[in-house]
């Protein structure tokens, strides 16, 4: 029984999300034994259950967490729904304000850290239908908002190569001009991190056709989102991306960056990898353990080598691909405590 003050909460969430998240759990279970792990419920799973995507049981215990690693949202059964199970994922990152959305995309000499701000701008503005029937949506964004994820990305920057690339538009928008003033109003505090500003549409054709010339990469919202895609996608593809997105102080939550795939649930082919890489991004982030999270990704690293799931050309399963990534941190899954039922119970 773990003894310490440290809980990860785990959201399976929907589709290939439990399938996935019973590898976490097993590979984390085994690192970090001392660390209790609660399961809770959201998404489809938590509607279908409750009525709600975001039970207050879970947000609470989420609130309450060392970390929070959650599982992917998404049913085609909710899909013209009300309420749906993306509502639930929203309404998570805001509550806990995790404003800091780390993305790290990595393959042979790429090694670029996307550092996008999750809680503000266009996602985030005002937006409805006038009366002509005029559609609008708008960018807003306050000086601190844009401060306190400047100084993170700097932060990471001084962690790792020492170079920051802020991207806006400030060629054309109002919050992109104030983003870049922002900037270099606190660029003089990190004197050992080289910045550079860099327009979104030169910064996408930049990540195309040398993204190894990147270091750290900040940027607001929507842009992150496109570009951070992009990079997944330099990078062996969203079955591999994982993510974490910060606040300051409170949980933060590790996730993977693809959607729960409702046409491979249930076969065994989901590839653990991205919801494995959160794990390591949690080891590091959430529960200060750099050593654990290193082994992690090598051990990773190696299973994809030796024993490739079906998105990457091979015939593994989703436990054989768990079972391999525990081989190489020399952990044996006989040894491991059998999985738990989302109540709690042994299976
Ligand atoms: P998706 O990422 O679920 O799937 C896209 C394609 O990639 C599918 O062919 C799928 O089989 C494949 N794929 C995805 N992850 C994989 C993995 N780990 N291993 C092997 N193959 C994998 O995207 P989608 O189909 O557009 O969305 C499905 C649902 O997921 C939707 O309801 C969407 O809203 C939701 N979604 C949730 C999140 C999240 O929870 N953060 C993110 C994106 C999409």
């Amino acid at each position: 029984m773990p003894t310490g003050n440290e809980v990860v909460v785990l959201l399976p969430g929907d589709g290939i999300g439990p399938e996935v998240a019973a590898e976490a759990r097993l590979t984390l279970e085994s690192l970090v034994p001392e660390v209790e792990i609660e399961e809770r419920l959201i998404g489809g799973a938590a509607i279908r259950a409750t009525g709600k995507p975001l039970p207050d049981v879970t947000l609470d215990a989420c609130r309450a967490a060392t970390a929070v690693l959650k599982g992917p949202v998404g049913d085609p059964e909710f899909e013209a729904a009300d309420v749906r199970p993306e509502q639930g994922l929203l309404a998570l990152r805001a509550a806990l304000d995790a404003y800091a959305n780390l993305r790290p995309a990595v393959l042979d000499n790429i090694d670029v850290l996307i550092v996008r701000e999750l809680v503000g701008g266009l996602y985030f503005g005002a937006s409805g239908v006038r009366e002509d029937g005029t559609v609008y949506d708008t960018c807003e964004y306050h000086p601190r908002q844009v401060e306190r994820i400047a100084r993170r990305a700097f932060r990471l920057a001084q962690a790792r190569g020492g170079r920051l690339t802020s991207v806006d538009k400030a060629n054309v928008l109002e919050t992109s001009r104030m983003w870049r003033r922002v900037v270099d109003e606190l660029a003089p505090e990190y004197s050992d991190v080289q910045v550079e500003h860099m327009l979104v549409d030169n910064a996408a054709m930049q990540l195309a056709m040398a993204p190894e010339q990147f270091d750290v990469l900040v940027t607001e919202n929507m842009f992150g989102d496109i570009l951070s895609d992009l990079a997944a996608a330099m990078t062996g593809g969203l079955g591999l991306a994982p993510s974490a997105s910060l606040s300051d102080g409170g949980p933060g939550i590790f996730e993977p960056v693809h959607g729960s795939a409702p046409d491979i649930a249930g076969t065994g082919a989901a590839n653990p990898t991205a919801m494995l890489r959160s794990t390591a991004l949690l080891l590091e982030h959430g529960l200060g353990r750099p050593d654990d999270a290193a082994a992690l990704m090598s051990a990773i690293d190696a299973a994809i080598h030796s024993t490739p799931t079906p998105d990457l050309g091979g015939h593994a399963s989703t436990s054989e691909f768990g079972s391999a990534v525990r081989a190489q941190l020399r952990i044996d899954d006989a040894a491991v405590a059998p999985y738990r039922d989302i109540d709690g119970s042994r299976a």
